[in-house]
């Protein structure tokens, strides 16, 4: 692990439990550039964690501490997700500066850097998320390209490949934990990034559907 303190980080409410991973993207052209900005005082915003495409770890803003990943944010019932979370931002130039696929040694680092984390805090495994899953008007990161479900498959938050009986879809999507409050089309976008990686449409198709019945039924 490699110190990169940054100064953008204040005290979490009294109180607050650390209960949620959240995962990102840097969206930036490189590692240097993210982490430029991530301890910048000006641009306001840091992460726990920057994870390198060659693995190596950043901690940038110790645990105990409020980074300023989220921003405004909801999942299952909880809003201000900074207050409860651990955020990762994880190199990649993102949707916007050629979005590419997340390296091997990369995310064995992302695996072992969650296994800590999750070791030292109860964080259950539906509180592993990305951050368009607690932003989906605003953000696309990780993003569809982020192996979910070979994560899961190392013990780290959740997957699973069913399909169920399709239902109505957006009571499915409040059930499983997204804001509905929000555009239909960006919540089902969000929905299918993490679940249907290889259909991100934003339509209520009828596959999503029986994925959202699937997905809430395992939970
Ligand atoms: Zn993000």
């Amino acid at each position: 692990m490699t110190p990169a303190p940054s100064p953008n980080f204040d005290a979490r409410p009294e109180g607050s439990p650390i209960d949620h991973l959240v995962l990102h993207y840097t969206g930036m052209l490189s590692a240097q550039a993210a982490i430029s900005r991530l301890c910048d005082p000006a641009a306001k915003v840091s992460s726990h964690y920057v994870v390198d495409e060659d693995g190596t770890v950043y901690a940038l803003v110790a645990e105990a501490k409020r980074a300023w990943h989220a921003g405004v944010s909801y999942w299952r019932g909880v809003r201000a997700l900074n207050n409860r979370s651990i955020g990762i931002e994880i190199v990649n130039p993102g949707h916007e500066w050629g979005y590419r696929a997340f390296p091997k040694a990369q995310m064995l680092a992302v695996r072992d850097l969650c296994r800590g984390i999750l070791s030292r805090h109860p964080i259950p495994a539906r509180n592993l998320v990305g951050h368009s899953d607690i932003a989906p008007d605003r953000k696309q990161d990780p993003g569809e390209l982020f192996d979910w479900q070979w994560l899961a498959g190392q013990g780290v938050g959740f997957w699973t490949d069913a399909m169920g009986e399709p239902r109505d879809l957006m009571q499915d999507l409040a059930a499983i934990g997204y804001d509905v409050s929000l555009p239909e089309a960006a919540v089902i976008t969000a929905f299918q990034r993490r679940f249907l990686p290889g259909s991100v449409s934003g339509v209520a198709d009828e596959v999503t559907r029986k994925r959202a019945a699937g997905v809430l039924e395992t939970l």
